[in-house]
């Protein structure tokens, strides 16, 4: 899995939508790829904040705006 696939991956693992064998793969490029930690670290703590102070259970639009830039910068 490559960069681009694992940030498209980012909202459905966040979302908790993967099937465990993409949730290991996932985790398993994480583990190699420190820039995706990071981006994964920031949404996975956006998305909690939204959901303490919302209640909100969906990824929210700016969250989906980020990582369409994210995604934006991978050819
Ligand atoms: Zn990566």
């Amino acid at each position: 899995m490559n960069c681009r696939e694992t940030i498209e991956r980012l909202y459905t693992f966040l979302d908790r939508e993967l099937s465990e064998a993409e949730v290991a793969e996932v985790q398993r490029h994480l583990e190699a790829c420190p820039p995706c930690v990071n981006m994964f670290k920031f949404e996975a703590s956006v998305k909690r904040l939204v959901k303490r102070c919302c209640g909100e259970e969906r990824a929210p639009d700016a969250l989906r705006e980020r990582v369409q830039k994210v995604l934006r910068q991978y050819p």
